[in-house]
C-alpha cells in the first residue's frame, strides 16, 4: 500500500470504487471513464509502478492477474462474445496510473490495430 497511490487507496478502500472482484491478492473495479460498454480494471493488491517494474517474484501474481480477468469476463457474462485484455506500460503505452492494472474491455466490435 502506497499512500499516494491512487489505485492503492481504491484497493485499500479509501477511496470509492464500483467493485466487481476482490480477493487477497487482486482486486477488479469499473473503469470511470469506459472506453466499452463493458470496462473493467484489475489490480493487484500489491504495489507495482508498472509491467517494468514486476520481477521474477511477482510471476504467479500477474498470472493470477490475467487469470482474474477472465474469471471476470465469464462472471460478468461476456467471456463467450470476446474481450479484449490490454496493459498500457510507460508514456509510449500510454500508462497514465502507475499501479499496474490490466484493462478488460468488451460489449462491442474493438478496432485493431489500437490509436
Ligand atoms: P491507463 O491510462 O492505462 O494508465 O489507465 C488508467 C485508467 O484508470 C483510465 O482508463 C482511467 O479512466 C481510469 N481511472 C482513473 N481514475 C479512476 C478512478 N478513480 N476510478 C476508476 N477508474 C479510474
Ligand atoms: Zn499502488
Amino acid at each position: 500500500m502506497t499512500s499516494q497511490c491512487l489505485f492503492c487507496r481504491i484497493a485499500a478502500g479509501d477511496i470509492p470504487s464500483n467493485k466487481v472482484y476482490s480477493d487477497d491478492d487482486v482486486y477488479a473495479f469499473r473503469d470511470i471513464n469506459p472506453a466499452a460498454p463493458q470496462h473493467i480494471l484489475v489490480i493487484p493488491r500489491k504495489h507495482l509502478s508498472s509491467l517494468n517494474d514486476a520481477g521474477p517474484e511477482d510471476q504467479a501474481l500477474m498470472g493470477k492477474l490475467l487469470l482474474s480477468a477472465r474469471s471476470i469476463a465469464q462472471e460478468l457474462g461476456f467471456a463467450d462474445d470476446g474481450f479484449r485484455t490490454v496493459i498500457n506500460t510507460g508514456e509510449h503505452g500510454g500508462q497514465t496510473v502507475f499501479h499496474i492494472h490490466v484493462h478488460v474491455l468488451s460489449g462491442r466490435h474493438l478496432s485493431w490495430p489500437p490509436g
